[in-house]
């Protein structure tokens, strides 16, 4: 039976549905598909860590590859990966999802062998042409109305955005031929009516066949010129000369000749024909819903969800309390600047005056010169106390986006300000979390991040071991704290208190994220709690010891990579 898709259905059905899809019918993407947004060897030239799916490839399933290029949908994706072509590729992800199928009263064109070709005399000549980028192509109802035959169409994208429409049955032989896919320039060149035969099958109310009849008709011949394939077939070469160059890569490279060698160009084929070759056997179809497919990707598929939810929060039109934390933020300036003596006295005093310029670049510290502190009044009324200079930190979602702001009060002489509360919090705008957040002090190196309570902890631990360390603010969030992509290592500075509030936090976190693959080294200062401190923490050993009081960097360094080494 002759049924197709129509591709706004099949649209339709992969919504949100694309890792299942990939995994289905593409399982090499299987190291991509486990850490989306991070690199993997590309899984057509192989390589060291050339390819990454998007970080939204539950929803688009594109991807990149440094080398090959990108893959704005899980459609490009598995037209490159397969060889396919869209039509091709709307079938087999319309198999695997069991899309709505449409059954045809099919024109199928007799093999070129059977048929009684006679060009007319107009067809040498080009009747017009059309030049831009390819920006869709399949099969479809003449001019998309459902009353009418299909077709096949093709729209292309002038230099001034403006599309136009193509419709012609040989349109897919053409596109076939030249090679041609979205994102490509071409010129489309109409070369006149051809004289041919088609079988149209004639169905019942049902869809199955009542019987064949021979037409003869004739049909619009198409040329396409592919603007790309000459700069494709460079980048090919030169992919092939990279993965032969490889020591190791001899499968990725003989692997590439294929995929490089096959020919795009085919004969005519039959419909059905062509639906025989594309169906792959073999492929187990994957689903969400039906908790069907590996526990990882359904793993992966939830993180994902929650990161999209969380953008999607932070993006929607903020609130009131949004709004007053923007306003403070922007009304800070940055640390090195001269009127921020106070913080740089206050962070003298604790040792801790570091690299502004590597800390300006996470933009997660600014100091404000006069910021209001607020009170509860004995009617229990909220009155502004004063002004005073003030550290602010910007506590950030995992994924870098501005939860709320933290806030040290200082005097003028970079004391600790003498009011009831010198550090304090602003509240969380309401429907943003704060768990899993932190302040993102650095950008993580080679996999390693260092994570502390306070802010001068943090800045004790960077300053000593030059590794990126965040502040957590308190043991709460350093139980829910969230691993960034791509870090390994995870080295947490814990307060030692006579509680153990900061060891245990440690601890729950420690388990947590080893439980994700994450290695995690917890460090106690070994220094004895003075008789009437609550505890002692990396900055109290760093402005007592210096960094000699800190374990040596290298030796650090050196236990992680050996303890990598083991795990690999
Ligand atoms: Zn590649």
């Amino acid at each position: 039976m002759s049924y197709y898709y129509k591709a706004e259905t099949v649209r339709q059905a992969i919504a949100g549905q694309w890792l299942f899809v990939l995994a289905s019918l593409a399982p090499e993407l299987e190291p991509a598909l486990r850490k989306p947004g991070r690199h993997v060897p590309c899984p057509i030239h192989g390589g060291k860590d050339g390819f990454r799916l998007f970080k939204d490839a539950h929803e688009t399933g594109g991807g990149v590859c440094n080398t090959c290029g990108t893959r704005h949908d899980g459609f490009e994706l598995l037209m490159w990966l397969r060889g396919w072509s869209f039509d091709q590729c709307l079938m087999e992800v319309g198999d695997n999802l069991n899309a709505e199928k449409l059954y045809r009263k099919a024109q199928r064109i007799i093999p070129p062998a059977q048929q009684d070709r006679q060009k007319l005399p107009e067809a040498k000549t080009s009747r017009f042409s059309s030049k831009g980028e390819l920006v869709n192509f399949g099969p479809a109802r003449y001019e998309h109305k459902p009353e009418n035959e299909m077709s096949y169409f093709a729209t292309l994208q002038s230099a001034h955005g403006i599309e136009r429409t193509i419709w012609g049955v040989d349109i897919e032989r053409a596109l076939t031929e030249s090679g041609a896919t979205c994102g490509d320039k071409v010129t489309m060149l109409n070369r006149g009516r051809e004289a041919v035969t088609v079988v149209r099958e004639v169905l019942d109310d049902h869809g199955e066949l009542l019987h064949e009849e021979s037409i003869a008709t004739h049909r619009n011949t198409w040329e396409v010129i592919n603007h790309s394939a000459v700069r494709e077939h460079e980048q090919t070469e030169t992919t092939d000369r990279l993965c032969q160059a490889q020591s190791n890569g001899g499968q990725s490279a003989s692997r590439l000749r294929v995929v490089a060698c096959e020919q795009p160009i085919r004969e005519e084929e039959t419909l059905a024909d062509e639906e025989a070759s594309a169906s792959t056997t073999g492929v187990v179809p994957l689903f969400k819903e039906t908790q069907q497919g590996p526990d990882w990707l359904h793993a992966v598929q939830t993180k994902m969800e929650q990161q999209t939810e969380r953008r999607k929060r932070h993006d929607a039109q903020p609130g009131t309390q949004q709004l007053k934390i923007l306003k403070v933020w922007d009304e800070c300036l940055p640390i090195a600047s001269e009127i921020a003596a106070p913080l740089h006295r206050y962070f003298q005093e604790r040792k801790v005056l570091v690299r502004f310029g590597t800390l300006e670049q996470g933009d997660s510290i600014r100091f404000h010169p006069n910021l209001p502190y607020w009170e509860e009044n004995a009617e229990g009324r909220m009155v502004e106390v004063g002004t005073f200079p003030a550290i602010v930190t910007a506590i950030r979602d995992v994924d870098g986006q501005l939860i709320t702001l933290h806030r040290t009060y200082l005097s003028n002489h970079g004391k600790k300000a003498k009011v009831a509360e010198c550090r304090k919090m602003m509240s969380v705008p309401e429907g943003l979390d704060l768990n899993g957040g932190a302040i993102p002090l650095a950008e993580p190196v080679e996999g390693i991040l260092g994570l502390a309570e306070g802010l001068e902890t943090a800045l004790s631990a960077y300053r000593a071991t030059g590794i990126a360390t965040w502040s957590t603010v308190n043991a709460q969030l350093m139980k829910t704290f969230e691993c960034p992509e791509g870090v390994h290592t995870v080295i947490i500075w814990a307060d030692r208190d006579r509680s153990r509030t900061g060891e245990v936090a440690a601890n729950v976190l420690k388990a947590r994220l080893e439980a994700n693959g994450i290695s995690v080294i917890v460090l106690l200062p070994q220094l004895a709690i003075a008789a009437k401190a609550k505890g002692i923490d990396w900055n109290d050993v760093l402005v007592g010891q210096g960094i000699l009081g800190f374990p040596p960097v290298r030796q650090l360094r050196s236990f992680i990579e050996n303890r990598r080494s083991r795990s690999m």
